[in-house]
């Protein structure tokens, strides 16, 4: 196996990285859309949105792979950031470099990669969109020009962060360990101390400047019976699933966390009670619109919402915000589920 050398400006290219503030970050539609849009174009298992880092390859995006790093040495992404055009391996079998890799020999069985390098804004290669098959296959020239648009448009993507102020602060802040821990592994969500944090300087910040904000508990209709008659594997993909719908159906900046098991947390900053109401409303629907995906084979699901809301001085502490919000949510369970119910007047 052949380990993946450091491009000649190896340091450069590492703070043109870190000065993005996307490693160890949620996942996020902009990019995830991207990667779907591969996967069924190539109608490959595995599409990855891969930043070279230090020492390991961290996923910004990824269809088809649970893992959310691995690596450097054994990357194919540390070599496919060496040059200018995709790196394609059209059987890892037949190639030296790869044959003994650990990822070919073992999970995920890599037969066939192609990764085309994504630059920062400066021009740094900082990582690749990448394809993997399990069987060898090759890229005909129009797939490879198909690939290097898709690449263009992620790198159009790290033109700009997306993430709330409050979220960018939070990432800034953490040093890379917490921040790793900052997001749940399955949902790639913020996790519940990362999106309390994050609501509790959204309400600092909303009270500072008397501006409205929202927080709306998302927990799933009859969980249990979908762990009990499909099995909990089936139970994570509907998680998993969940987070990508609710992802799609907010807004970029705001702020969405696994709050526990099967409830999550949604903050809504300078957002009043209409808008809280649609968003969520949106977000209901999109959960419970059908998986295209069949090889999924992914119950549908429903969801009930609970949003509590106010302005400025008006707010109270997030504890008590939080408890309305359950307080709602527990009316929207109350009243027969699958629906989204604001508390009345709450705090404006
Ligand atoms: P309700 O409509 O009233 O919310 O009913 P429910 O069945 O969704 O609620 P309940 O709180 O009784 O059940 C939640 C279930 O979520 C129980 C637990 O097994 C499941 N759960 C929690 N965390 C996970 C997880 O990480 N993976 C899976 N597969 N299941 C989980
Ligand atoms: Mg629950
Ligand atoms: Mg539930």
């Amino acid at each position: 196996m052949k380990i993946p050398a450091f491009p000649d400006d190896e340091a450069r290219r590492q703070d043109s990285l870190d000065s993005l503030k996307l490693v160890d970050t949620p996942s996020e539609e902009r990019f995830d859309r991207i990667t779907r849009l591969a996967q069924s174009f190539f109608g490959v298992p595995i599409v990855l949105v891969s930043m070279v880092d230090r020492e390991r390859q961290w996923f910004k995006s990824s269809q088809g792979l649970d893992a959310s790093e691995t690596p450097r040495d054994v990357s194919f992404c540390g070599h496919a950031i060496l040059g200018e055009h995709a790196l394609v391996v059209a059987d890892t079998s037949q190639d030296e470099r790869f044959a003994d890799n650990p990822l070919v020999t073992g999970d995920p069985k890599i037969r066939f990669y192609a990764g085309h390098p994504v630059a920062a804004p400066d021009g740094q290669r900082v990582g690749t969109l990448c394809l993997i098959d399990t069987e060898p296959r090759d890229l005909s020239a129009v797939e490879q020009r198909t690939l290097a648009d898709l690449a263009a448009l992620v790198e159009n993507e790290l033109k700009s962060s997306q993430l709330s102020e409050t979220q960018l602060e939070l990432r800034t802040e953490l040093a890379t360990a917490q921040m790793k821990a900052a997001i749940d592994p399955l949902t790639r969500l913020w996790n519940r101390e990362s999106i309390f944090e994050i609501a509790r300087r959204e309400l600092a910040r909303a009270k500072r400047s008397r501006t409205p904000l929202a927080v709306a508990f998302v927990d799933i209709d009859d969980f249990k019976a979908i762990n009990d008659g499909y099995g909990h594997l089936v139970g994570d993909d509907v998680l998993r699933f969940i987070a990508e719908r609710m992802r799609a159906a907010v807004r970029p900046y705001d702020a969405v966390g696994r709050y526990g098991g099967e409830e999550f947390l949604i903050v809504l900053a300078e957002t009043d009670r209409d808008i809280a109401e649609k968003v969520c409303e949106r977000v209901r629907q999109r959960i419970q619109e059908k998986d295209p995906d069949a090889q999924k084979g992914t119950p549908t699901v429903t969801t009930s919402v609970g949003v509590a809301h106010g302005t400025g001085d008006n707010l109270p502490e997030l504890e008590r915000l939080v408890e309305v919000a359950d307080e709602a949510l527990y009316r929207a369970k109350q009243s027969g589920k699958n629906r989204v119910v604001v508390a009345q007047g709450s705090f404006s």
